[in-house]
C-alpha cells in the first residue's frame, strides 16, 4: 500500500534527548519531509504512524493506535521488546551495520592484540624503562570463536580471518563464509566451544541467548581462554565469570557491555586484574549513516515496497 506523499508525523524518543535534534537534522538533510512529534511520560498519545527511538520508556507506545512502524536506532532491539508495550502488528526495524561492523571488528582486533601479544607487559616494562622483547606469537595458537554470524559477526569474522587467526562461527542456522569454520544450533555448540580459545560474543539478546556466557560455556573452551563480550550485558552470568577467572578456567575478559550500565561504582569488574572494561563503545552509532539508512527504509515503507531489517518477533531479533 502506498502510504501517501503528505508530510508525515514522526514520534521521536531517545533516553539521550540531545541526540534527537541530530537525528532530525540528518533526516532533513536526506530530503525527508516530516513533522517531529514528542511524547513525555504521562502525556497523551501523538497519533503518529512512525516512530524513531532508542531506549524507549515503557509507556511510550501505549495507546499509540495509529503506529505502524518503529525504527530502532541500534542493531539490538532487546530494550524495545522487553518493554512489552509494542503491539505485535507494529513492524520493528533495526539498524543494519551503519558503520558498526567495522568499528566492532576494530575493537576485537585491538583486544586480540592485547590478549595474544600480552601488551600489558610492555606497558609495565616501559614504566621500568626496561627493553623486554618477547618471542613471536603464532596466531594458530589462538583460534577465535564468534557467537553470532549476522551483519556484525560476519564482518568481525572476515577481519580476523584476514589476519590469519583460525576462526570458528556459531549461528542459529548454518552460515558459510570464507575462512570461517561453521557451527550451528545446540548440536554444534560443544564442538564450536572446544575448538575456540578466544570467545567473542556478538549475539542478539533473546530468551535463548540470555546468560549464554556461563560457567558451563567457559569450561568447554581451550585452556587459557579469554572472553570478549560486545553483545549485551545480560548474555553474561557475572558470578560465573568471576568464578572462572579465579579458578583459572578463563585467563581474562574484555567487556564492553554490562547488566547495569553505567557499570556501578564498586562493581568487582572495575578492579579485577584480568578484566578490561570499556563503556559500551565497541559499536558507537554513526548517526549520519543511521539516519540515511532509516530515510531510505522510510521511503520504501511509504511506497509500500519491501525493505530489510524488520525484526522477526518470534525469534526476537
Ligand atoms: P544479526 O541479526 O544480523 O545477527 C545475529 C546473529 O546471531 C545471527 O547469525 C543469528 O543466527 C545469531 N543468533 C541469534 N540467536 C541465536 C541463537 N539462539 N543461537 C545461535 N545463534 C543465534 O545482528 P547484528 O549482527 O546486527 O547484531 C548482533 C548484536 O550485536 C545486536 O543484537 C546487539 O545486541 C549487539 N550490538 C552491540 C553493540 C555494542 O556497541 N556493544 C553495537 C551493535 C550491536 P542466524 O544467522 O541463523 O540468524
Amino acid at each position: 500500500m502506498n502510504k501517501g506523499a503528505s508530510s508525515l508525523e514522526i514520534l521521536f524518543y531517545s533516553d539521550k534527548p540531545e541526540v534527537v535534534e541530530t537525528w532530525i537534522a540528518y533526516l532533513r538533510a536526506e530530503g525527508l519531509d516530516f513533522k517531529p512529534v514528542f511524547r513525555e511520560p504521562g502525556q497523551e498519545p501523538t497519533g503518529a504512524r512512525v516512530a524513531i527511538v532508542w531506549m524507549p520508556y515503557e509507556q511510550l507506545f501505549d495507546k499509540e493506535a495509529q503506529l505502524e512502524v518503529v525504527f530502532n536506532v541500534g542493531a539490538g532491539v532487546d530494550a524495545v521488546l522487553t518493554s512489552g508495550m509494542l503491539p505485535e502488528n507494529v513492524d520493528l526495524v533495526r539498524l543494519e551495520d551503519s558503520g558498526m561492523g567495522a568499528k566492532m571488528a576494530e575493537y576485537v582486533i585491538h583486544a586480540l592484540a592485547e590478549i595474544t601479544r600480552d601488551m600489558a607487559q610492555f606497558r609495565s616494562a616501559q614504566a621500568q624503562q626496561a627493553w623486554q622483547p618477547q618471542p613471536h606469537v603464532y596466531v594458530e595458537d589462538w583460534p577465535v570463536g564468534i557467537l553470532g554470524l549476522g551483519v556484525i559477526g560476519s564482518q568481525i569474522a572476515a577481519s580476523i580471518a584476514a589476519l590469519g587467526y583460525p576462526v570458528l562461527g556459531w549461528s542459529r542456522r548454518q552460515r558459510h563464509f570464507d575462512g570461517v569454520e561453521p557451527y550451528a544450533g545446540a548440536d554444534g555448540f560443544g564442538k564450536f566451544l572446544s575448538g575456540s580459545r578466544v570467545l567473542v560474543n556478538v549475539l542478539p539478546l533473546t530468551p535463548e541467548t540470555h546468560h549464554i556466557l556461563n560457567w558451563d560455556t567457559f569450561s568447554q573452551l581451550l585452556p587459557g581462554g579469554h572472553v570478549i563480550n560486545i553483545g549485551r550485558g545480560d548474555h553474561l552470568n557475572e558470578d560465573d565469570l568471576l568464578e572462572c577467572l579465579d579458578a583459572g578456567t578463563l585467563s581474562g575478559a574484555t567487556l564492553d557491555v554490562f547488566k547495569t550500565e553505567p557499570l556501578p561504582s564498586g562493581h568487582p569488574f572495575w578492579t579485577h586484574p584480568a578484566i578490561q572494561v570499556t563503556p559500551h563503545i565497541s559499536g558507537t552509532t554513526n548517526q549520519r549513516l543511521a539516519m540515511r539508512q532509516i530515510a531510505t527504509k522510510l521511503r520504501a515503507w511509504r511506497a509500500g515496497t519491501p525493505f530489510t531489517g524488520v525484526i522477526d518477533r518470534r525469534a526476537g531479533y
